[in-house]
This record gives C-alpha cells, sequence and structure tokens, in this order.
C-alpha cells in the first residue's frame, strides 16, 4: 500500500521542539509513516532536532508551503520574486536537513484571494524561478510538487491540466503534480484529474481532505471514485491526509485557508478515523 502522511496542522498549530515531538509521536501512534510539516517559515524550523526526533520515531517528514504576497514568485517585481526564491531555497534546506525528498504546495504564487489574473511578466519570473528551484532540488534529490488548488488560494494553478501545462515548459523531471482531492472538488472532476496526471507521468503526491476540512466521509468529496482512480491508475506515491479546524490553530496557515470554525477539537481521533477511511479505501478491490 501507498505510504500514509498527515499534515502537522492536525496535531500542532506551530512547529516549536515540543510541538514537533508531540506531533511526530502522535504521527507514529495514529499508524502514518510520513509527517507533513508546512515550512511557511522555514527559519523558525529547528532542523536538526527535527531531523533526530523523525529518526526516533521512524516518521519521514515532507514539507509544504504557500508563499506570501511579499515574496510571489508569480509576481511581475523582481525584488518580490527574488525574496520569494530565498523562502524557497530555505524550504529545501530544510527538507533536505530532515531527511526528506519532496516539497509541496503552492511553491508557485502566494496562498490566498487573487483580484487579478497572473500577469504575462510574473507568469515568467514564475517559470524561470521553478526552474532554479527545480534545479537545485534535483541535486538534493527532492521533488517539487506543485499543488494544484481552488481559485480563492492561487490564480495561477486551478486545474490539472494547466499543472501539466506549467510542468512542460519548466522541463525538470523532478517536477511533478499535487493533487488536492479538496481542491479538485471544487474546481474539476477528481478522478479524472488523477487520470490526467498519470497519463503525462508526473502525479507525485496527493492530499485527501474533505470538502470542508473535517472528518473524511462526511462531506460530498466523492471517495469511492477519487481512490477508484488512484487504484486503476496504480499510484504508489504518497497519499497524506489534511484536516484544520479552529481547535488547533496556526494563524499564518487557518487565516488564510479561510478555516473559522471548529470542524473537531480531538486530533487523536480525527487521524485515526482518517487512518482507516484511507486504508480501507485503498486496499478495495
Ligand atoms: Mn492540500
Amino acid at each position: 500500500m501507498n505510504p500514509l502522511g498527515i499534515h502537522a496542522l492536525v496535531w500542532v498549530g506551530g512547529f516549536s521542539r515540543e510541538e514537533c515531538e508531540y506531533a511526530v509521536q502522535s504521527t507514529r501512534q495514529a499508524g502514518f509513516d510520513i509527517l507533513e510539516i508546512p515550512a511557511l517559515d522555514p527559519e523558525a524550523i529547528d532542523i536538526a532536532h527535527t531531523r533526530a526526533v523523525l529518526a526516533d520515531h521512524g516518521v519521514k517528514g515532507v514539507c509544504s508551503l504557500g508563499l506570501d504576497p511579499d515574496c510571489d514568485i508569480s509576481s511581475p517585481d523582481a525584488e518580490v520574486v527574488r525574496r520569494g526564491e530565498e523562502r524557497l531555497a530555505a524550504a529545501l534546506s530544510v527538507v533536505s536537513g530532515i531527511g526528506g525528498d519532496f516539497l509541496g504546495g503552492v511553491v508557485y504564487s502566494a496562498l490566498g484571494k487573487y483580484n487579478a489574473p497572473v500577469t504575462p511578466e510574473g507568469r515568467r519570473n514564475m517559470v524561470t524561478a521553478l526552474r532554479r528551484l527545480a534545479a537545485r532540488a534535483a541535486d538534493a534529490g527532492i521533488t517539487i510538487g506543485l499543488e494544484v488548488v481552488n481559485r480563492y488560494e492561487s490564480n495561477v494553478l486551478n486545474t490539472v491540466p494547466q499543472a501539466l501545462e506549467l510542468i512542460e515548459e519548466i522541463d525538470a523531471p523532478n517536477v511533478m503534480v499535487h493533487v488536492d482531492v479538496y481542491h479538485s472538488n471544487i474546481e474539476e472532476v477528481p478522478a479524472t484529474a488523477v487520470r490526467q496526471a498519470a497519463a503525462a507521468g508526473r502525479l507525485g503526491y496527493v492530499h485527501i481532505g474533505e470538502s470542508h476540512r473535517g472528518y473524511l466521509g462526511t462531506g460530498t468529496v466523492d471517495f469511492g471514485a477519487f481512490f477508484g482512480a488512484l487504484r486503476e491508475v496504480g499510484y504508489t506515491g504518497p497519499v497524506t491526509f489534511e484536516s484544520f479546524s479552529r481547535a488547533v490553530v496556526s494563524p499564518q496557515l487557518s487565516n488564510r485557508l479561510g478555516v473559522w470554525r471548529d470542524l473537531w477539537a480531538d486530533g487523536a481521533d480525527l487521524a485515526r478515523h482518517a487512518h482507516a477511511f484511507i486504508t480501507s479505501h485503498l486496499t478495495r478491490s
């Protein structure tokens, strides 16, 4: 079966040493193989400590992020782009420092609602920056995942075909599509999105989230069809559960994702339920 991951925000709102220890331990206890650590502020992560804690518990660490408006590589402003490249390079250092091999998320633009489409100049800046990021990542054996998100969280990639077009432009073997069924459920048909990414040989990472980002199976996502497509295309990569509640708050991320209510209070119960739910779907024949 695929390696199963869980997003750190199920456990903790930040990533202090104590939070890191709690998140890694809880990830292992709930039966997951991978902890996805948000690297919105890469400098704040204690790399050596995180690496040691992960190794102690036999958990693998990967990172994801969304860029801020003041370090958006899809900006027409060269200074803003430069800051974005710095942020991405720092996140890459975290991934390699903790022994990981994947950096995903909205690495190509700011995470948030735009009020206009990306400009041609901004798009050119983004492609150039992503080519440099991919080359640096390749040197460290890291795969870059371009997470396709809904229209309220980026104006660049809202569908898998858009991601595949961008990947063709970047033209690097280690840049893959990062599919998130929560976003896909808003913008496209999730099972079709999986088939499109897989047919291009670019399905690299998968996020599992319910339509309201709470308990799996209590919203409108057709998980039967989605997991059916993952099994049909023979996807063997990571499948990572993502859920957000005001019960565990990272103001940085929760506010930008529009997490305004408590969808759950007990992260451990939520995680156990998600592990069983995902396993049952992935092992169905
Ligand atoms: Mn996601």
